[in-house]
């Protein structure tokens, strides 16, 4: 069921009954989800094979789209948009141009590259999906501000339509990773349908392969999605200690569901063949850099089909916590690596822009501040 303060999320099959309410046949609501979906146009007014009367119809419906306010691009060509939601929030996606093969590869679950195109380079969007997050991982920007809402499916997959307008000629969208702001799973519904937008075949028609949904570990919602999508869209887990104590520390969720809990989902989780879940573990100094800990993660991830991401924190204001020194990542990545495990450090992109994929929060910007003074834990305000 479609909300009905959601109306631009919208399936073809939706669409095309919502046309007996306007009084249209019903493949202009085909039409109509093509142009939101497929060429990325928000705006009614620009539907030029629309008459003017359902143009001007829509526009009283579908009221304002979100808008980019500001561009960013860093040295290694990532670029960071500051996306305005009809209601003022602000959240950010980045664009990753894979030049930089290891991370924007790295970042998805996807080991199939799928077929490369000459002379175009692929991208990887890395989107948000709620304003703040309610996890309060003590690490992450986002974590510290709170949430304040839920996105909806439209404003979670507008930031695509809104970013392909920045592609340059020469670029193609090739993979969507869910790791920005927010936690997905906590925002499942609004999660479940951007996939179902994004796939569809009338619109973007990406292959779900292409997709990885990045959660601190909502146990039933894995589960939940791997039922929904039949194991195809990629999972990757944000896991950061393997051992409850110390991971309770870092995440307060892990108190919810414990790593026994969590590994059993994983084990459940009905992935492809040949797919692997991607790990991922934000190094923090002092908390969770030891040998020890990496010992502990590679006795805990023995046997399962995963690549392990390894992310030096970035730091965050507010915070003292902060990255290893290198030596430290190095021998951490080691002992992963001498018990067989696919283990990669990923260079933190963009960090001159602080579009970091995971830590989109811009440090020191405005809508920082503003989460920062509201403090807000807990469910969001209705
Ligand atoms: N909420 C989801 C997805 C968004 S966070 C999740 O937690 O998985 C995406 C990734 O960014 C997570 O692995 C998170 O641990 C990481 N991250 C958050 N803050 C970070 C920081 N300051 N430095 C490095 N990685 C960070
Ligand atoms: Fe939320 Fe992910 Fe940040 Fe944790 S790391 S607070 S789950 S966005």
């Amino acid at each position: 069921m479609i909300a009905s303060n959601d109306p631009r999320a919208r399936t073809p099959e939706e669409w095309r009954e919502a046309m007996g309410d306007f009084g249209e046949a019903p493949y202009r609501g085909d039409q109509i989800f093509q142009w939101i979906q497929k060429k990325g146009v928000l705006d009614p007014a620009a539907m030029t094979n629309l008459s003017k009367t359902l143009r001007d119809k829509l526009s009283e419906e579908l009221g304002d789209a979100a808008r980019v306010v500001r561009e960013h691009r860093s040295e290694d060509d990532t670029r960071k948009l500051l996306v305005e939601l009809a209601d003022g929030n602000q959240v950010e996606t980045v664009l990753l141009p894979s030049g930089h093969k290891l991370d924007a590869d790295a970042a998805t679950a996807d080991d199939d590259d799928g077929p490369r195109h000459p002379g175009t380079t692929r991208v990887t969007q890395c989107i948000s999906t709620q304003v703040g997050c309610a996890m309060g991982c003590v690490f992450c920007a986002s974590g510290i501000a709170g949430l304040k809402r839920h996105m909806t499916a439209s404003e979670i997959v507008g930031q695509i339509q809104l970013a392909s307008r920045q592609l340059e000629p020469n670029e193609r969208l090739s993979h969507v990773v869910f790791m920005g702001m927010g936690e997905p799973l906590h925002n499942y519904e609004a999660t479940a349908r951007a996939i179902t937008l994004l796939t569809h075949e009338k619109g973007l028609g990406m292959s779900p392969r292409r997709l990885t949904i990045s959660t601190s570990g909502l146990v039933p919602e894995i589960e939940r999605l791997g039922a929904d999508f039949d194991g195809q869209v990629g999972l990757a887990i944000s896991l950061h200690n393997a051992n409850d104590e110390r991971r309770s520390a870092l995440m307060p969720i892990n108190d919810r569901y414990p790593l026994r809990e969590l590994m059993g989902a994983l084990r459940r989780y009905p992935l492809r063949r040949g797919r692997r879940i991607t790990i991922e573990y934000t190094l923090v100094s002092g908390q969770n850099d030891s040998l020890d800990d990496a010992r502990g993660v590679a006795r805990l991830l023995a046997r399962l089909p995963v690549k392990i991401n390894l992310i030096p924190m970035n730091p965050i204001e507010h915070s003292d916590l902060g990255p290893p020194d290198t030596k430290r990542v190095l021998a951490f990545q080691q002992v992963l690596r001498d018990a067989d495990f696919h283990c990669f450090v990923r260079r933190r992109r963009g960090d001159d822009v602080s579009a970091a994929c995971g830590q989109l929060v811009m440090l020191g910007h405005e809508p920082n501040k503003q989460f920062l003074r509201r403090q807000p834990r807990g469910e969001p305000e209705e």
